[in-house]
């Protein structure tokens, strides 16, 4: 199946050739149409599979069309993960306006708060730091509240971590109507909880 069999616009293919990228993988091939059509997902699968770009361009063509606000809030693990996240959604956004913006911590929070406030597209943060930033604040909180997307990177090890209490926050403050992908190398019990948390029924993808 090519890019455009599963939905991908023309402009969207064309920047993946220029990436170099010919044909879907296989975690790109399942999980895009499920994701353009509305539904949640949860996807097992490795890095170096393509699952960054699995969700980013499904999200980055549905934000070409409606790019109001923040449009999705992308949760991972780490710092250098969240640098990572955000130089493949530049680079497959790159046909688009794109405002990305990366919350983690080690930055001035004033900085990221102002940021935050003049409402860019992507928001690639780090449990900890975003938490911080909504916690008490309602003025962070209303940033989020159209939010379409909801994306958690690397899942089990942001659970692994113990951000239990940070993605619960999260999850509050994102509006119930959005769509939740989650992407993990590994299914677990911790994870388990998580989906009932989000409790929506997802399409289940599996390598
Ligand atoms: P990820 O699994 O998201 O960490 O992606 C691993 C690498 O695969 C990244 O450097 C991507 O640029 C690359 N990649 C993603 N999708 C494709 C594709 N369809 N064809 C070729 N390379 C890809």
């Amino acid at each position: 199946r090519s890019f455009s069999d599963i939905g991908l616009a023309e402009w969207a293919i064309n920047t993946c050739k220029e990436l170099g990228m010919k044909k879907p993988t296989p975690v790109q091939q399942h999980c895009i149409p499920h994701i353009l059509a509305g539904e949640d997902v949860l996807g097992l699968a490795q890095t170096g599979s393509g699952k960054t770009a699995a969700f980013a361009l499904p999200i980055l063509q549905k934000l070409a069309k409606d790019p109001y606000g923040v449009f999705a809030l992308v949760v991972t693990p780490t710092r250098e993960l969240a640098y990572q996240l955000s130089e493949q959604f530049r680079a497959l956004g790159s046909g688009l306006h794109l405002r990305c913006t990366v919350i983690v911590g080690g930055m001035d929070m004033i900085t990221q708060a102002q940021t935050l406030m003049q409402r860019p597209h992507i928001v690639i943060a780090t449990p900890g730091r975003v938490k911080a930033l909504l916690d008490g604040n309602p003025d962070m909180a209303a940033v989020f509240s159209n939010a379409k997307f909801l994306v958690l990177d690397e899942a089990d090890r942001v659970l692994d971590v113990g951000f239990e209490e940070e993605l619960r926050v999260i999850f509050q403050c994102l509006p119930k109507t959005r769509q939740t992908l989650l992407f993990s190398a590994t299914m677990t019990s911790d994870l388990q909880t998580l989906l009932e948390l989000s409790a929506n029924k997802a399409y289940f993808y599996e390598a």
